[in-house]
């Protein structure tokens, strides 16, 4: 039998610490895996492009556990009432090759990549950043603001989105949420929105080189938080914008994010800092009040790495953690895997109108 994290019982371990200490918790698992970067068995993610989205597979190891994630990434799937981004992923003892967890990824994602952008912005944004400017007010959008008022101690909140209704949406959610001494403005554009921000968080699904921030709207000492470029020929910000000769970008795996990250957009040897470095301390996330920071994030394995093993953890810690399913064979004789389908063995499912 395999652990079981189905959507309800996520819903479960998330609702029972609340979202925010649940992205803390997060934040604390994935930086612990960071800080030990050389461990890791490492590789860009394995992606199959269509015409309209992308499937993509992402493996880590540490050489005793070994974990994949299956993600897509389908911006025009909202118009049909499915989501973009969905995720499922497997946690694997390495010594076996035996899967030890079988989990929903998809609200684990978004929690995780908020717990991933609040980390760098620790170590990126001005300290005393108080105001962020969020474009794009998806699926993603609510864990983002969540993970900046708790972790940045974000206090207000300019909202822009090509579609109101997501605005709408996301004003609905954070109303109910009541997070402390946050304000939430909607602004008309994305410039308007931006204006003033200390940090801008771009969390935007469309499938090309959209140019979500250009160079006029960038204020010096402002942290950029690309979340939504993250495939070849999907990007948000304007390539001068990286080009300024006062930016700094730092990246999750940078071969990865050659590939997928804004920086697809500049030459190979454009320089860039790994998040690692910058979580050891061995790089400054930012070099002066002035500079302009920017976490060019695609989403990396070893995130994932890092939430299926927390996932595992407060599963079997908890109450309802016997919840299993019958992914491997449990076997007498383990050569004798045949025996599963021998007469006895076959437990019939009783089809309606189809005696057993
Ligand atoms: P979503 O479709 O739920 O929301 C995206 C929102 O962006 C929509 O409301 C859409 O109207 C809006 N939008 C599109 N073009 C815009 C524009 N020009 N200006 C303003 N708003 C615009 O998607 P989601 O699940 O919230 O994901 C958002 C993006 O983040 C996707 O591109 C996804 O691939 C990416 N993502 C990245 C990571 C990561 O680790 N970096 C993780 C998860 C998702």
């Amino acid at each position: 039998m395999v652990d079981f994290i189905g959507i309800e019982r996520i819903q479960e371990l998330v609702s029972r610490r609340g979202t925010a200490r649940f992205i803390e918790e997060l934040a604390r698992e994935i930086e612990s895996d960071f800080l030990r970067w050389s461990e890791f068995e490492k590789s860009p993610r394995h992606a199959s492009h269509s015409g309209v989205g992308v499937i993509e597979l992402m493996p880590a190891s540490d050489g005793r556990l070994y974990a994949f994630k299956y993600v897509n990434g389908h911006p025009k799937n909202t118009a049909v009432g499915l989501l973009t981004v969905t995720a499922f992923g497997v946690l694997a003892d390495v010594q076996t090759g035996y899967p030890l967890l079988l989990s929903e990824l998809t609200l684990t994602t978004a929690l995780r990549t908020a717990a991933a952008s609040a980390l760098a912005a620790r170590r990126m944004a001005r300290p005393g950043s108080r105001v962020m400017a969020l474009i794009g007010n998806g699926a993603q959008s609510e864990f983002q603001t969540i993970a900046f008022h708790h972790l940045l101690g974000i206090r207000e909140l300019h909202l822009y989105d090509t579609d109101a209704q997501a605005t709408d949406k996301l004003v609905r959610n954070l109303a109910a949420l009541r997070l402390p001494g946050l304000e939430v403005h909607r602004s008309g554009s994305t410039a308007a929105a931006v204006a003033g921000a200390d940090i801008v968080t771009t969390v935007t699904a469309d499938k090309r080189n959209a140019t979500i921030l250009t160079p006029s709207m960038i204020a010096p000492g402002m942290h950029l938080n690309a979340v939504g470029g993250d495939c070849p020929g999907k990007t948000e910000l304007h390539a001068d914008i990286l080009r300024r000769p006062d930016v700094r970008v730092v990246v999750e795996f940078e071969p990865q994010s050659r590939i997928e990250g804004e920086i697809q957009q500049l030459p190979a040897d454009f320089p860039v800092t790994e998040l690692a470095e910058v979580l050891a301390g061995r790089a400054p996330g930012r070099g002066s009040e002035r500079e302009v920071t920017i976490f060019d994030s695609v989403g990396f394995a070893l995130e994932d790495f890092s939430a299926l093993r927390y996932l595992m953890r407060i599963h079997q810690g908890e109450r309802g953690g016997e919840r299993q399913i019958d992914l491997v064979p449990d076997l007498e004789d383990p050569k004798d895997l045949f025996g599963l389908l021998a007469e006895g063995h076959v437990k019939r499912a009783a089809r309606p109108g189809v005696p057993a």
